[in-house]
């Protein structure tokens, strides 16, 4: 039974941004409009576990692995919100300290362990950073080649250096994002349509990981850019000055 999938589609995504709402106002909206998802798929496999008791294993199992996948998803709604709230009352300190890039991101793919991702240039230099922060920012340029690419594609990294600063690249061959999104996608909550698409099933997707990777990036005087093309692929480079 595809329940799940059926609910996901019921749960209506049209934000409809009125041009005189406040940031507020939007901010409280797409909050609520991201709980709504899993709550619904929680409620209604309680609903239906409660009609049809637990007998039939196949409905139960995928009754649970639904609940906790939503359940899950909230934890990770709810975390990086917290993350906002500290970064917005200036509450979120960093501990910058010589750190070399090279060495954290070789340990950072290795730890993160996908066999699709490939480092095929890795020059020697040092930064002064906050590593943990650092290391978010990786994950979501990371997580964002991996989901929003084919699984048999490849996602390669390559960190190279000129005279005053290194320049880290997350190269995937995906969906590619479209010319007017590419400005867009730094926003809070900000999705492609082709990403909804994409990942209507199989991701929790809300549309905050670039916004905390380009907060940790602007602590740390790193510039992004984004070369896309759709149906090709993107490229996240990052500027990062060396010390
Ligand atoms: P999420 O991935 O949770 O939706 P993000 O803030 O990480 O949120 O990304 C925002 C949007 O940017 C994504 O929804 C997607 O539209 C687009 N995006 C980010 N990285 C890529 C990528 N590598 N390829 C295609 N689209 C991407």
């Amino acid at each position: 039974m595809q329940l799940g999938i059926r609910w996901r589609k019921l749960v209506c995504r049209n934000h409809g941004r009125a041009s005189e709402i406040t940031y507020q106002q939007r901010f409280v909206n797409d909050v609520s409009h991201e709980l709504r998802t899993p709550l619904t798929i929680i409620r209604g496999y309680v609903d239906i576990l409660e009609r049809y008791g637990v007998e039939d294993p196949e409905l139960f199992k995928e009754a649970v692995t639904s609940i906790k996948t939503s359940a899950q998803n909230m934890q990770s709604l709810v975390e990086n919100l917290l993350f906002f709230a500290r970064a917005d009352q200036d509450n979120q300190p960093l501990i910058k300290v010589p750190v070399d890039l090279d060495e954290l991101l070789k340990n950072f793919v290795e730890a993160y362990g996908s066999p699709r991702v490939h480092v095929t240039k890795l020059a020697p230099c040092k930064i002064l950073a906050d590593a943990e922060f650092l290391k978010r920012m990786f994950t979501a340029f990371l997580e964002n080649a991996l989901q929003y690419s084919p699984p048999d594609k490849p996602v390669t990294i390559e960190l190279t250096t000129s005279d005053d600063a290194a320049t880290l690249k997350f190269i995937d061959r995906g969906i590619g994002i479209a010319k007017e999104d590419c400005e867009k996608i730094f926003d809070r909550f900000y999705r492609s349509d082709k990403a909804r698409t994409k990942l209507e099933n199989d991701k929790n997707s809300v549309g905050l990981g670039l916004s905390i990777a380009k907060w940790i990036a602007d602590r740390h005087d790193i510039k992004i850019s984004v070369d896309s093309t759709l149906g090709k692929g993107s490229i996240f480079a990052l500027k990062i000055p060396i010390i």
